[in-house]
């Protein structure tokens, strides 16, 4: 048996809005740009493989995908990350010393949080037709409880949910590593969230989206890109001296030239470019998985890009970089309130010994497990750090109760393994 010694927090109960992202079919969701440097001089050759759990949540049968198609898309991953995608010859010239081998790998996970085998795919049967709506500040898709399926681990595993979006014409949502650094997105949402029709290669799907490239460039979101013209859709009227270049509409990568038309579901030729502010000027990359034309026209990332997402990953998603992230990376925990307001929450992990903050004064707390015996309580006066130990406790599930008069907060924890 393995020691218990870690527990992991996935959520905290964040209420956001339910955007509407229905102005194009990428839905990714962001909040702020954080400069980052652009050399790759100073890090070490070094390449990632990625473990990837994928849900398949579906209502109608129609909306099943089979392990087959999911592994095509893990194919299509490894082909597209690594610059080895059968059409990366088609890049235009002077796009093609630009072509970035990202060096990111792809798995399906072998095991499940727990260290238990796993074939790494998850299908889930749901009730729930609005899967990317919110319910108490939750978005549906990413909980068991709201009729989706609760992800493993976000620090260490990629999970992708496979699903009707139910979004007008949103084929995929990437979340930035800044939105989960930021709070403004909880933990428990990371991944990227792909329309069931968009996913892997071939089989069922139709062309021209039957190439895997949604999730290519949702995972691009994932790993901080913005598109080539940056977090915001620059107005069609944009008028390139003023628009190009404006930081608004800049994706912040130095090999990728200024770019105002989005081109969605089209396939400029070689000539293409929409921010001629000089004679001469640099063509738009219009093959970049990071524009919205369809998978048969989009082969590469560029060395800038690299540069930013790996940036990123030291940055945000360091998980993703330790080699033994799952030993300490346990499964979720829920918090269900009937209050907008936080009562008590988990701050941080630490070898046996939890450290959570009370918010409110008064609070009372107590710690019992899932067969409903009490190991710890107090009571704290006023908001403030709480400690509590669970060094000696057996693998298992949890709850943290906090309560100030009638109001109350469980949160629900998973300890596991070392
Ligand atoms: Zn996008």
């Amino acid at each position: 048996m393995r020691a218990p010694s870690n527990i992991f927090i996935l959520s905290s109960l964040l209420l956001i809005p339910f955007f509407t992202l229905a102005q194009n079919w990428c839905g990714a969701v962001h909040q702020s740009e954080i400069a980052v440097a652009q050399s790759m001089e100073d890090r070490p050759k070094m390449e990632i493989t990625i473990p990837v759990v994928v849900h398949n949540v579906w209502r109608t049968e129609d909306q099943q995908i089979s392990l087959e198609q999911v592994q095509s898309q893990i194919d299509v991953l490894n082909e597209d990350f690594r610059a080895l995608n059968a059409d990366v010859g088609d890049v235009h010239f002077p796009f093609q010393s630009r072509v970035a081998d990202m060096e990111i790998n792809f798995v399906l996970a072998t095991e499940d949080p727990m260290g238990q085998p796993h074939s790494g795919f998850i299908q889930r049967q749901t009730n729930e037709s609005n899967l990317t709506g919110f319910l108490g500040g939750r978005r549906k898709l990413c909980y068991d409880d709201l009729g989706g399926s609760t992800a493993w681990c976000t620090a260490c595993y990629l999970n992708i949910w496979v699903a009707e979006l139910d979004l007008e014409q949103v084929a995929g949502i990437g979340i930035f590593p800044t939105d989960i650094a930021s709070g403004e997105v909880p933990a428990a949402e990371d991944g990227v969230y792909i329309q069931t029709d968009r996913f892997g290669r071939g089989g069922e799907l139709e062309a021209p989206y039957d190439l895997g490239r949604t999730c290519t460039h949702e995972i691009g979101h994932y790993l901080n890109l913005f598109h080539l013209w940056g977090a915001n859709t620059p107005p069609f009227d944009c008028i390139p001296s003023e628009c190009c270049g404006d930081s608004a509409y800049d994706d912040f990568v130095d090999d990728t030239p200024f770019q105002i038309s989005t081109y969605l579901g089209e396939c400029p030729g070689v000539g293409a470019n929409s921010c001629v502010i000089t004679p001469g000027d640099e063509t738009d990359n219009v093959q970049n998985f990071m524009g919205l034309s369809p998978d048969n026209c989009i082969f590469m990332f560029t060395e800038g890009q690299k540069a930013r997402v790996w940036e990123a990953l030291q940055t945000y998603r360091t998980g993703l970089l330790a080699a033994d992230c799952l030993k300490s990376c346990m499964v979720s925990s829920e918090t269900e309130a009937p209050r907008s307001n936080d009562l008590m929450l988990v701050r941080q992990q630490g070898t046996g010994l939890l450290y959570t903050e009370t918010l409110s004064p008064r609070v009372h707390w107590e710690l019992f497990s899932g067969d409903g015996k009490q190991i710890s309580t107090g009571y704290q006066e006023f908001p403030g750090e709480v400690r509590i130990n669970y060094q000696n406790l057996p693998t298992g599930l949890y709850f943290l109760r906090a309560r100030q008069g009638d109001d109350w907060q469980v949160t629900k924890l998973l300890i596991a393994r070392n």
